[in-house]
């Protein structure tokens, strides 16, 4: 027995709940649209169990931060959906999918089929377990992935109030782990094998400002090495982390960000991966056109760079998402998905964001002891990525868009000299006529010549004197 649905959504998350909302701004007819989530509430924004959920002071609590309030759309609480006749099928586990058959068995038996189905998994923690260390189901030894795991870590936290905490890895969840325990006046030691922390994206020299920041809260640092087991008490929980270094440290609680794998397990072997996940196309159309993924789980063309990639990220899980319905709905109008990567955080009073690719040359600037510098990476002579701590929402607009234009560089030291104003006065140039081309037979970035000299004399011309404004409001800020 079951249930058939015109289009299912197999994933509960974030990029479930901005597919719902572009079905629902498309039209989808009650009855035809049906979500399956092994979590028991309704998608919801997930990056906030890392920052405002683990707050001491009025935490952010659902309702409130449901799917789409991240991007300053409709909040869609469980009665929208209902008011929408979209079935949520929460707390139940896809355990088995039949493409073929165009089925999904779940973990309580019921067998149901879609025309259309839309992956929408996401990601898993990486346990400890698998890189050899026992004692992940400790009382006090938490992950962060969903709600479970931030309820968790909040009912830990709470009484290790001025004791310490240890957090293993140095990525996102790490530092914005780290953050949230400080904030809640708990002693954090970071622990990792990299030489500097966020070593995926920060440069040496961007991780250094943000671990002199962590310093100063109070955060010590141990890096390259590893956790090579734990202490336990007579209860099972843990007491100490034992590094492969030799030395040790006291833990009351420890908090594991060691990375995710994307959750393909039901489909492997039935559709086509890539770079470990579903592997689509510029509709977001896995190897099966009944089949889409999108999301953490989605390996898809990003058209700028002219390759696939999976992203493990929140914007682009709620584009994919969008794209792929508006795919589904309406092919003829929908184009190929040309997505530019963004990626944010937001620990204690800092805030940065990048769009592009962190590869080739990084050439820094801006103020490192303030509170607004960045990078720019430069790749086969063109900006292909960008980074800004400390900006305001027209300076990370405009470095997107530099970012997207893909300018030539000549010269990476006017780069670094003219910081952000470079961005600034790129964004602002005409943009009638699309400066960048991808070549589709070679997948390289070429620029129209005569479009590309006007613009890069405007561009200069433009930045010079936006380098001069900002020189000379500089010294005039710097006197009052
Ligand atoms: C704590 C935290 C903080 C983050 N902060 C940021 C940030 O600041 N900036 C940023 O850019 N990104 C951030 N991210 C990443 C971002 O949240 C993810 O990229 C995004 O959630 C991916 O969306 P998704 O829908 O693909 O997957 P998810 O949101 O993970 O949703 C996957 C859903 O599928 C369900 N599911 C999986 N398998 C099954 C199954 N077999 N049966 C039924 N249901 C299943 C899961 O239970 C879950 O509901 C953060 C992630 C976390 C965990």
């Amino acid at each position: 027995m079951g249930r058939a649905f015109v289009y299912v959504i197999l994933g509960g998350g974030v990029a479930a709940g901005y597919a719902a909302l572009e079905f629902a701004k498309r039209g989808v007819s009650p009855g035809e649209l049906c979500i399956i989530s092994e979590e028991p509430v309704a998608p919801y924004e997930r990056p906030a169990l890392s920052k405002g959920y683990l707050l001491p002071e009025a935490p952010a609590r659902l309702p409130s931060f449901h799917t789409c309030v991240g991007a300053n759309e409709e909040r869609l609480t469980p009665k929208w959906y209902k008011e929408r006749g979209i079935e949520l099928v929460l707390g139940t586990r896809v355990k088995s999918a039949d493409v073929r058959r165009k089925t999904l068995l779940t973990a309580t038996g019921e067998t149901i089929s879609y025309k259309i189905l839309i992956i929408a998994t996401g990601a898993r923690a990486l346990k400890l377990e698998e890189f050899g260390v026992n004692g992940s189901d400790a009382e006090n030894v938490c992950y962060l992935r969903d709600l479970a795991d931030a309820n968790r870590i909040v009912d830990v936290m709470q009484p290790c109030s001025g004791g310490n905490a240890v957090v293993i890895g140095g990525g996102y969840i790490g530092m914005e782990c780290a953050a949230s325990l400080v904030i809640n006046k708990i002693n954090v030691t970071m622990v990792f094998p990299e030489a500097h922390c966020m070593a995926r994206l920060f440069t040496p020299k961007i991780a250094s400002f943000y671990e002199d920041y962590y310093v100063f809260k109070g955060v010590k640092f141990v890096k390259g090495t590893v956790l090579s087991s734990f202490d336990f008490d007579s209860n099972g929980k843990v007491t100490a982390v034992m590094l492969r270094d030799g030395s040790r440290l006291p833990a009351d609680m420890v908090v594991v960000g060691i990375g995710i794998r994307p959750n393909t397990t039901l489909f492997e072997g039935q559709l086509t991966l890539e770079k470990g996940g579903i592997k689509v196309n510029g509709r977001l159309q896995s190897s099966n056109s009944s089949v889409y993924a999108v999301g953490d789980v989605a390996t898809f063309p990003v058209k700028l760079f002219g390759e696939a990639r999976r992203l493990e990220h929140v914007d682009s899980a709620r584009k994919s998402a969008r794209h792929a319905v508006a795919a589904i709905m309406d092919l003829e109008k929908t184009g190929e998905f040309d997505y530019l990567p963004f990626f944010y955080s937001r620990v204690f009073a800092l805030s940065w964001q990048f769009y592009g690719d962190n590869s080739g040359e990084a050439i820094h600037f801006g103020d490192f002891s303030g509170s607004k510098f960045g990078a720019y990476w430069v790749s086969k002579g063109h900006l292909v990525g960008s980074f800004l701590e400390g900006g305001t929402k027209e300076d990370y607009e405009a470095i997107a868009k530099a970012t997207r234009l893909k300018p030539a560089i000549d010269d990476s030291a006017m780069l670094e000299t003219q910081g952000l104003s470079f961005a600034l006065a790129v964004s602002q140039k005409p943009s009638a006529v699309p400066p960048v081309e991808i070549s589709s037979s070679t997948s390289t970035v070429v620029l129209k010549k005569p479009v590309y000299v006007w613009h890069a004399t405007a561009g200069v011309v433009v930045a010079a004197s936006v380098a001069a404004f900002a020189y000379w409001y500089g010294r005039r800020r710097r006197r009052w």
